[in-house]
């Protein structure tokens, strides 16, 4: 009957039974990504008859799935990443939420998963980071990764919409980007053979199937000595990513004068918090031309040429910034200057996300849990 569909889940329904052993924490300094979770997750169920149940905090454990289950075999799920910091005031922090939340809704429903009320969400996820706020490390550096992600549990074989869906969040302590306390530049293989996203995809939504396949090319890219894919689009090779993270140049444009750009919003791109976040502090800066446009790589080329770049840097959550000191393109390595320019606006990025992140700096994109 009509009155027990729920449309989206309450935090005010939470159900919160508590671990009984705790497990315990690791040594902070020797965190490495994604391989450590903390003692609660949150987990809500939904059906296509009843909606959405209640959501539930409870002990940390394996999911029980029917073999057939959709996210299994047709990657039906999306997820997100986003993180919260302890501050030296002890307060832990998240850095402008929604915009996970709202993300994380526009990849449900491109998947043709449940719609939910993204506040909701959020309420729920801050109790469970309450639940677990021992895990948030005490460091200036150190953050607790949080992993929302919403898979399609149908027990069936057809390639049609879920539905039984699973919402759940999972919670882990991660270490410093830059193990060094400087920047690390990282050099990348541009191959236009490999292709992340292309127009009429899903590279704007963070669903799984866009993830999987890239393993592979980041092997060849090791295998040249290179750290990270940049990945390239179309006859004119666009640049669009690098790894998992959006991509700025900051440099003389063609007119003379300084520019930040970054490819713009058309599809092929992740709308990344932190790309969204650079673009706002520079426009608020005023200092230079702030650009969302297409960028080729023979712009590049002819910029190193001309000795008008400047800085190219990687921008996403786990790291804020990432400089680039090298390309390798059609067999040719192009050495960027980033390092020997600062890098200027990337050190002015990480110091200013990273203050208002760990409460040096009060912003309204910081939010308290
Ligand atoms: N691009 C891709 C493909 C990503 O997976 C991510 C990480 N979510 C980003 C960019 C950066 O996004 P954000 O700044 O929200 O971490």
């Amino acid at each position: 009957p009509q009155r027990f569909f729920s449309t989206t889940f309450k935090a005010s329904d939470l159900q919160i039974e508590l671990n009984k052993h705790l497990k315990p924490k690791p040594d902070s300094s020797k965190l490495v990504f994604g391989k450590n979770f903390t003692d609660h997750m949150l987990t809500v169920e939904w059906s296509k008859e009843n909606g959405w149940g209640k959501p539930h905090i409870k002990p940390f454990q394996n999911l029980s799935l029917h073999p057939a289950s959709s996210v299994l075999h047709y990657s039906v799920e999306l997820f997100e990443g986003m993180k919260a910091f302890r501050g030296s005031d002890q307060r832990i922090r998240l850095f402008r939420p929604m915009l996970n939340m709202n993300r994380m809704l526009q990849s449900s429903l491109r998947a043709c998963l449940p719609a939910f009320d993204q506040s909701e969400l959020l309420e729920c996820i801050q109790q469970l980071i309450r639940v677990d706020q021992d895990w948030v490390p005490h460091s200036s550096t150190a953050s607790l990764y949080i992993r929302p992600i919403l898979i399609g549990t149908e027990p069936s074989l057809g390639v049609s919409i879920s539905n039984h869906a699973l919402l759940f969040v999972i919670l882990g302590p991660v270490g410093p980007y830059f193990t060094t306390g400087s920047f690390n530049p990282v050099s990348l293989l541009a191959d236009p053979q490999f292709v992340r996203a292309w127009m009429g995809g899903v590279g704007n939504c963070k669903v799984g199937g866009n993830y999987g396949p890239t393993i592979y090319v980041q092997g060849e890219a090791a295998k040249l000595g290179c750290q990270q894919v940049l990945w390239l689009y179309g006859e004119d090779h666009q640049l669009t990513e690098v790894g998992t993270m959006n991509i700025f140049l900051f440099w003389k444009d063609q007119e003379g004068d300084m520019e930040l750009v970054t490819p713009p919003l058309n599809g092929i791109i992740l709308p990344g918090v932190t790309r969204q976040s650079l673009l706002d502090l520079a426009r608020k800066w005023g200092k230079f031309k702030v650009s969302e446009r297409t960028i080729t790589m023979s712009d590049v080329i002819k910029g190193l040429e001309e000795k008008r770049v400047k800085e190219i840097f990687g921008s996403g959550t786990a790291c804020v910034v990432c400089p680039v000191d090298r390309i390798l393109y059609q067999g040719k390595n192009y050495h960027i200057p980033t390092m020997e320019n600062g890098p200027e606006i990337a050190k002015r990025f990480l110091k200013e996300l990273t203050d208002i992140q760990y409460g040096r700096t009060p912003s309204d994109w910081a939010q308290v849990v």
